[in-house]
């Protein structure tokens, strides 16, 4: 059952096996398999629930339905990133781009040899990937569908002899409405609203929606469950009404950015002192080409296409095709210079460069602020820079690769490309973090970090806490170093892992 908060008369208080607070790549997934292992399973997700016909095209709609704070949630430090977060039944995977990858092998090869994480298993790993890969109907874009920006930059790509090509996608019958991160209109995209929730809810699983959970409970070092209270969806203030949860296991699962939130303010589960500390974020530049003729954005797939060529090295492109509203806020001009521009929107290509940060430095704060919002610290430093200006540098060469008269990027002095002169201009000048412009982020990872040493981590590596029993995380925040490539396929896969371990631990109990 879906339930919000018309269908609830007055307080609620229940009794589970697994109360699990958060809906998204996390949560959504343990609620399937232990619902379906026939426990009983509670989600309270502080969003509300969306179907097709809320996914209306309509940016402006989802940003104020579907995401924190109207996806205005920005990073403090330098440079400002936003940071949007998607709080919704599915969590940010309702919002998000649909491309599914299998994080990269030297990175669980650094997870054992840096993080004691040798109980997690390439071929266990694999064996998650492949079964998840099938339940999500994971397939390459199809090039048909995914649209003409998609179509040059690759060209650009080929001509350079890079490494290239079409992103693996949870996307089935994809018809290219060009709108994955408002809400997939066609439910193609098999977010985990889409997904792993209807198959919990048909196990019997409770989902309750606009209902935030506010603190865990806590008896004789153990978690016991959780309470929260609902919220009224016009105003998104509590609407009286409390929630109780008693369960045998209780699950944090609310994201990199709101789970260290959630300990920091209870003060819980933090003896090692990382909860909210190693804050990844994947920081992304982007670059908008114009071209003579038409290519027909935001028509397509807006995340189809990809190069990898140094993803060795952290860089990794992706399409990122986005409606002219949004297009907009991308180019660095305000004002008349930005009409202007956008009077060619139909000839222009926007594609982004996603940096896997190893140097800079991120945290997720409690500035024991009204309500519930955390501080999220973030500073640009060190070789990230670089590798945001390479990324950078790489779009510009392909677009103009692929017949692209200007380009336009981020960087101060540079933001206006109009040849191969002023690439090698932006290529040999020495850029700082102050020099980006508008830079965005969609990862939020390490905050609540896994490991095998109590004093270096939050959670084992089976996700349960070091310090309090029956307390699990699992969500972005305890994947412990950037993945090199989007996250969701390998959130997911810890949460299907942590799942057995839960139906372990209540096996044995029962
Ligand atoms: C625009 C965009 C595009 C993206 N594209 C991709 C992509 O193509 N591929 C990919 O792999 N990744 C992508 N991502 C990232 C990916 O979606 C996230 O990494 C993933 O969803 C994170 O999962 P999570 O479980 O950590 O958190 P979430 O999925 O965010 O779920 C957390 C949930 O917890 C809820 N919550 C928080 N606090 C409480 C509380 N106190 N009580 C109750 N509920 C609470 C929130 O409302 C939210 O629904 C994208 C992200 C964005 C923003």
């Amino acid at each position: 059952m879906i339930l919000g908060p018309a269908d609830v008369k007055g307080d609620v208080s229940r009794s589970a096996d697994v109360v699990i607070i958060g809906s998204g790549a996390g949560g959504g997934p343990i609620a399937r398999e232990l619902a379906g292992e026939g426990h009983k399973v509670v989600v309270l997700e502080e969003g509300g629930y969306f179907t097709r016909e809320d996914f209306n095209l309509n940016p402006a709609d989802s940003y104020m339905k579907m995401y924190r704070d109207a996806g205005q949630t920005i990073t403090l430090g330098v440079p400002f990133i936003l940071l949007p977060l998607g709080r919704t039944v599915g969590g940010t995977t309702t919002i998000n781009s649909g491309t599914a990858l299998r994080m990269l092998r030297p990175i669980l090869k650094k997870w054992h040899l840096t993080h004691g994480l040798t109980d997690i298993t390439e071929e266990e790993l694999n064996l998650i990937y492949g079964h998840l890969e099938e339940f999500l109907f994971v397939k390459r874009a199809d090039p048909e569908v995914a649209g003409k920006v998609a179509t040059t930059f690759l060209a650009g790509a080929e001509k350079l002899g890079l490494s290239s090509g079409w992103l693996p996608r949870n996307a089935k019958e994809c018809e290219g409405f060009g709108s994955c991160a408002f809400g997939c209109p066609s439910g193609s995209k098999q977010s985990v609203d889409v997904s792993f929730i209807p198959d919990a809810v048909k196990s019997g699983a409770e989902i309750y929606t606009r209902c935030r959970a506010d603190a865990i409970r806590v008896k004789d070092g153990r978690a016991v469950g959780v309470s929260g209270h609902f919220v009224d969806p016009a105003t998104g203030r509590p609407d009286g009404r409390n929630i109780e949860v008693d369960a045998a296991v209780t699950v944090l699962a609310a994201g990199a950015i709101y789970s260290p939130y959630f300990l920091l303010k209870q003060g819980l589960a933090n003896s090692s002192g990382q909860v909210g500390r190693n804050l990844q974020i994947h920081p992304a530049t982007q670059t908008v080409a114009l071209f003579d003729e038409p290519l027909g954005p935001p028509k397509g797939i807006p995340q189809s296409s990809y190069v990898d060529e140094f993803k060795g090295e952290g860089i990794m492109l992706e399409g990122g095709t986005v409606p002219p509203e949004i297009h907009s806020l991308a180019l660095p001009f305000a004002g008349k210079s930005n009409a202007s521009l956008m009077t060619s929107y139909p000839n222009m290509g926007i594609f982004g460069g996603m940096v896997s940060d190893s140097d800079s430095w991120g945290r997720v704060v409690d500035l024991h602020r009204p309500g519930y919002r955390p501080g999220m610290l973030y500073m640009l430093r060190g070789r990230d820079v670089g590798k945001a200006k390479a990324a950078t540098v790489l779009m510009a060469e392909i677009w103009f690769a692929a017949g692209a008269k200007k380009v336009f990027t981020p960087f101060a002095g540079h933001y206006e490309l109009s040849g191969k002169r002023d690439l090698n201009r932006l290529e040999r000048s020495r850029v700082r973090a102050t020099d980006l412009f508008g830079m965005s982020a969609y990862h939020p990872l390490g905050t609540c970090r896994m490991g095998g040493d109590p004093e270096w981590s939050v959670v084992k590596h089976t996700c349960e806490t070091w310090d309090l029993e029956d307390l699990y995380i699992c969500d972005g925040s305890v994947i412990p170093s950037s993945p090199g490539v989007n996250p969701q396929l390998t959130i997911m896969a810890m949460a299907m892992r942590c799942a057995g371990f839960i139906d372990d631990r209540l096996a044995a109990a029962s």
